[in-house]
């Protein structure tokens, strides 16, 4: 979860994604009652026959799961430590459903993806997810199955269960996802707060497709399928969370803001200098070339683009080099701090990041 902090920490920098709620009085207001018959965006399918076809759709994967579907609540049997991580994506903030290229499932991919990459930043096991969706009128029952049956491929790769949810009608499409991850002992997990000086910084895959690909999607730039698909279908890395947490990484986090933000996060959490080597960034194939439309380096894409979902970990340069990780940076003795370097001079993201956008 992105959000915790501990007593006495530093209040963390604003979510890039989120505009601040600033003194707007907030109401809530009862909601409307419901009835089981009604329809949904105005489909043929009613929340009734919708909640009939998610128990034909959806399984269960664990025998923890002793409730789920069908009654008033979930029942899971617990492990000793809970793993909670909350994922929300609106439709115009975070997609956009009216683009040609983007349809109802990829937004539920992409929503359950984001929620478990927070889990394998964690390198937590994967548990269930539970899944509040607010439908607008027009999107249909069959969108709505379209959008869970994705959410429920991605389940099934990963062994997640979609052990419940609710269904509400909203003016956009809305997503709010809470995943729940399990372990058996605390030091299996791994917070942001490990790093150390003398690890290496490590990336578990290329970058910048991400954002690279919603630059082909928007048409400011050509590019490979493999980019857009990168954008809309990114794969949560649960095995190389858990296997990073064994190789011994002190402090790990999930690329979803872009390299820079996240590796600032590890800094600062740890009480570290990281020093990131902008040209030993790998770069998913494509990337370049759009960089060069949009007249910026590569780096800028890589480090400046988030939503990745790849892994930056800190942890000892031995076990970086066995796990294959790209090693990209270094840690040094704090005060925290982030430093970018390209061509062995320092280098400021901040005058590329609006290029991007
Ligand atoms: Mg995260």
């Amino acid at each position: 979860m992105d959000r915790h902090r501990g007593p006495g920490s530093e209040p963390p920098a604003a979510h890039p994604r989120c505009e601040p709620l600033g003194k707007r009085p907030i109401r809530f207001e009862p909601r409307p009652p419901r009835r089981a018959g009604a329809r949904i965006g105005g489909s043929r399918l009613s929340e009734r026959d919708l909640i009939a076809a998610f128990e034909t759709l959806l399984r269960p994967r664990s025998e923890r799961v002793l409730r789920w579907i069908g009654d008033d609540a979930a029942v899971v049997r617990a492990r000793p430590l809970q793993v909670t991580s909350v994922d929300a994506m609106v439709d115009g903030v975070h997609f956009r459903l009216d683009h040609p290229r983007v349809g109802p499932a990829d937004v539920g991919h992409r929503a359950l993806a984001a929620a478990l990459s927070d889990l394998a930043a964690m390198a937590a096991d994967p548990g269930e997810a539970y899944v509040a969706l607010g439908v607008p009128p027009g999107f249909g029952g069959e969108a709505v199955l379209a959008l869970v049956g994705a959410m429920e491929a991605l389940a099934a790769r990963t062994g997640t269960t979609m052990a419940g949810g609710d269904l509400v009608a909203a003016p956009v499409l809305t997503i709010a996802v809470t995943v729940v991850g399990w372990a058996d002992d605390e030091r299996d997990l791994v917070g942001r707060d490990g790093a150390r000086p003398g690890d290496v910084v490590g990336v578990t895959g290329p970058l910048g497709a991400s954002a690279a690909g919603l630059a082909v999607l928007e048409g400011r730039a050509r590019g490979p399928d493999a980019l857009v698909r990168a954008h809309l279908r990114p794969e949560p890395r649960l095995a190389a969370g858990r296997a990073l947490a064994r190789a011994g990484a002190g402090a790990l986090v999930d690329v979803s803001d872009g390299l820079a933000t996240d590796a600032h996060h590890l800094a600062a959490r740890s009480g570290v200098r990281i020093v990131l080597d902008l040209d030993a960034l790998p770069l998913a194939e494509g990337v370049a070339e759009v960089a060069d439309t949009l007249g910026v380096p590569p780096w800028a894409l890589a480090a400046g683009g988030g939503e990745d979902f790849e892994l930056c970990a800190c942890l000892p340069e031995a076990a970086a080099r066995k796990t294959g990780l790209a090693i990209v940076g270094r840690v040094g003795d704090g005060p925290a701090a982030l430093e970018l370097s390209s061509g062995g001079r320092r280098v400021d993201l901040a005058g590329y990041e609006h290029r991007l956008a």
